[in-house]
């Protein structure tokens, strides 16, 4: 007994100041129930009377981030009660972010994140195109190239293959461990077994962001009016981003088991994928920037705001060099438009295990720990 005391007396001497935050207002939320409808956080907070460091953190990462408790809340500020579980829960996710990355030194790199990312991806591309600078002789770096393997001219396939295999590598490895820790040290193990039906019903929910549609009448995305706007951002984005790994899926098949070499005609399937897909990356991170300038700024972690305009530029980016690649593909500026497009495609893979984007892999967690929680519940 003493031992599990001086447990909760030293975690709660460790937490920080969001996490303190975040269980107060889940008292009071707990009390009064009026948002019970609105989200999955209300009826899983309801399961609990007391929130533990690993429940908050799971009640944090189940929280999207409509604001409409927030409008909804006759003890929002300037009422002295000050409850704003969005602005709170979002500065608890973004400490979960850092505490479970890995490898734990980069986690740092959540710290500043929007001048990391900034000065890491123009790092990168710098060096990149400095390289393809140097190492290229100007008659083929400004050149025109066309045909199968023009590309690979200016860069060679070997040398995308392992610079792209690398860091794409490395974030895939660190994303992962990041969820196994994640997973392990909110306790979200012993919610139950992963069986295939909340598997299946977490999938669902994440693929078709079910809960941003606020059950049919959308989210507070500005202010007090609800919108199905940031939903069909998201989506655009999110969509656009699958569709841009199977074009270069479909790349890949076509070179190792074809033999066939980008780049390739403008209606294959490659860059019909990867055309539509980079149209749907803009829009989306254009827009959820442009959201995020016009967004009423209480219900809102101001703090975090310069790391996801950071990553939602860094897509906006990659996605815009790729389709200008595309258009200019065929003239002599192609070789310096393929060496910064491959520079910020390097950049995004090295920056995602450190920026807003494992909020997409947490938030599934929690899904999935959510359908397994409730269908226990309802037993
Ligand atoms: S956010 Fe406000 S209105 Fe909603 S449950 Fe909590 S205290 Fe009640
Ligand atoms: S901001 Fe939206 S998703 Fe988050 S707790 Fe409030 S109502 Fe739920």
């Amino acid at each position: 007994m003493p031992d599990d005391l001086s447990r909760i007396a030293a975690q709660a001497a460790a937490e920080t100041e969001a996490l303190r935050e975040a269980r107060r207002s889940f008292e009071i939320c707990n009390a009064c129930r009026y948002c019970e409808g609105y989200c999955a956080v209300f009826p899983a907070m309801g399961l609990r009377r007391e929130f533990d460091k690993g429940d908050l953190t799971h009640l944090a990462n189940l929280c999207h981030g409509c604001k409409g408790c927030y409008y909804a809340c006759q003890y929002a500020p300037p009422h002295p009660f000050a409850v704003n579980l969005p602005k709170v829960l979002a500065e608890v996710r973004a400490e979960s972010y850092a505490e479970h990355a890995w490898p734990r030194p980069l986690a740092r790199l959540f710290e500043r994140n929007g001048t990391v990312v900034a000065l890491a991806a123009a790092l990168v591309t710098a060096l990149l195109m400095l390289g393809v600078k140097l190492f290229t002789s100007p008659e083929v770096l400004y050149g025109v190239h066309t045909g199968e393997g023009a590309f690979y001219r200016v860069i060679s396939h070997g040398t995308m293959v392992l610079l792209g295999g690398v860091t794409f590598g490395f974030g895939v490895l660190a994303m992962a461990v990041g969820a196994v820790r994640y997973w392990r040290a909110t306790g979200s193990a012993r919610a139950g077994r992963i069986a295939p039906a909340p598997l299946a019903e977490a999938a669902h929910d994440a693929l078709t962001l079910r809960n941003l549609d606020g059950g049919g009448h959308g989210c507070n995305d500005r202010d007090g009016d609800f919108t199905q706007v940031k939903r069909r951002l998201h989506h655009a984005l999110f969509y656009g981003f699958l569709l841009c790994f199977a074009a270069t899926s479909l790349g890949t098949l076509y070179h190792y088991g074809f033999g066939w070499q980008a780049p390739y005609g403008y209606l294959s399937l490659p860059s019909l994928f990867g055309t539509s897909g980079g149209i749907l990356m803009c829009i989306g991170a254009g827009g959820l920037v442009w959201l995020k300038i016009v967004q009423d700024p209480e219900p809102v972690a101001r703090r975090l705001l310069g790391g996801e305009y950071a990553l939602l530029i860094l897509l906006f980016l990659v996605a815009a060099s790729g389709l200008v690649l595309t258009a200019f593909r065929g003239t002599s500026a192609m070789g310096m438009l393929l060496a910064l497009h491959i520079g910020l495609v390097l950049a995004l893979f090295l920056l995602l295990p450190y920026s807003k984007f494992v909020h997409g892999i947490y938030r599934s967690l929690a899904l999935l720990r959510n359908a397994i929680e409730m269908r226990r519940a309802q037993r």
